[in-house]
């Protein structure tokens, strides 16, 4: 019986990196976004239904998934996005449950920034948050995505507020600190899950 451990973050938290060092630990990680860029282009039945909603220029001329176009259509279109969005989560949800049915290790991370907005901590046996102050984050990925300050802080405001996220969380990681102390916290924590009885 796999044990499926739900890992978020708001923007900048430090989600990714705490998930690579899960995976320096030998546990398998599950990346949604990444998973979800992959399977726009390699899911046809979701290629189909996108090219439905969304018209045949939502792919290019090679069956590419036409990133700016589609952002530039529903950008300011909420329906169309939330339509968008009703296509690709419930593909990548197939996606990861073939992931999960094909690993062989007591526990696996899956690792999205949706985990409590679309409601999947309740399919996982626990949920880790990584958190950090808000300066802090948005000052991370101003370095690390060349933003400003006011477009970090619009997708910010857009999120589940992080203090929503801590009181659903069953552990949490405090990031306010460098690499180094994320990496101890991170080993800490993962010990404390994995150790856990039923
Ligand atoms: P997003 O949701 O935006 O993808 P994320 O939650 O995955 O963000 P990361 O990409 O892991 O966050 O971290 C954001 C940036 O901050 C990265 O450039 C990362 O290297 C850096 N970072 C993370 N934690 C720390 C830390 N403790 N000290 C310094 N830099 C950090």
């Amino acid at each position: 019986n796999k044990k499926i451990i739900g890992l978020t973050g708001g923007i900048g938290s430090g989600k990714t990196t705490v998930a690579e060092f899960i995976e320096e630990l030998g546990f398998p990680v599950y990346y949604s976004d990444v998973r979800a860029k992959e399977i726009v282009n390699d899911n046809e039945n979701l290629k189909n239904d996108i090219r439905k909603l969304l018209g045949e220029n939502a792919y290019d001329e090679s069956g590419r998934y036409n990133r700016k176009y589609v952002a530039d259509l529903v950008f300011n279109n909420d329906e169309l996005l939330k339509q968008l969005n009703g296509l690709i989560h419930p593909a990548v949800r197939l996606d990861f449950e073939n992931w999960v049915a094909s690993q062989s290790a007591e526990f696996v991370f899956k690792e999205t920034a949706l985990l409590f907005e679309l409601k999947l901590h309740e399919s996982c046996y626990k949920s880790l948050l990584v958190t950090a102050d808000d300066n802090i984050r948005i000052k991370r990925v101003m370095d690390r995505d060349d933003k400003t300050y006011r477009e970090v802080e619009a997708v910010m405001d857009k999120q589940m507020p992080e203090k929503d996220k801590v009181k659903k969380a069953d552990f949490v990681i405090y990031n306010n600190s460098n690499i180094e102390d994320l990496k101890a916290e991170t080993e800490k924590t993962v010990m404390k899950l994995t150790d856990l009885v039923d």
